[in-house]
């Protein structure tokens, strides 16, 4: 059996099975399956023409210089900032960058943002998105098996009306 070639939104593989199509049950993924336009990691869609693999600036040039206690960074497209609630846009002074005078706080790198939610929020948004996939894997197998029944009883009425 496959892997589903889906990226998450941390820009990992997702590890489930894939169907036919290349693609896990998970509707979201079933949705890439035939459409060339997947889901790629911010950093890779963003980031383009160049490519992060082949140009390690890129790479560094994305690297923060320090960290924000308590705060999990992300780079989000500066047109998108506006509708990716719950991140919010950091202040570049808690990763350790210098804002001369007249200098907003905004951290920019190409056409991203660098934004933040705290560490407790991402680490409930995780559980969410855990439990939201194990519930979606429970629905399919709720499916799966209700249809085997159906399958049965159609079968056992067959033979019943012999
Ligand atoms: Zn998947």
């Amino acid at each position: 059996m496959s892997q589903c070639e889906a990226i998450t939104s941390q820009g990992k593989r997702c590890k489930r099975e894939a169907l036919d199509n290349g693609y896990c049950f998970v509707p979201a993924h079933q949705k890439m399956a035939g459409t060339e336009t997947n889901e790629l990691p911010t950093l890779k869609s963003e980031t383009k023409p160049w490519s992060t693999e082949d140009n390690p600036w890129v790479k560094d040039n994305m690297r923060l210089k320090g960290k924000h206690v308590g705060f999990r960074p992300r780079w989000i497209a500066a047109t998108e900032v506006e509708k990716r609630h719950p991140w919010q846009v950091a202040d570049k002074r808690n990763y350790g960058y210098k804002v001369e005078t007249g200098e907003d706080t905004v951290l920019r790198r190409n056409e991203l943002v660098l934004c933040e939610i705290t560490e407790q929020l991402a680490k409930q948004r995780e559980e969410y998105q855990k439990s939201k996939s194990m519930s979606a894997m429970q629905e399919a197998r709720r499916i799966q098996l209700s249809a085997a029944e159906k399958k049965e009883s159609m079968m056992k009425e067959k033979f019943e009306n012999r």
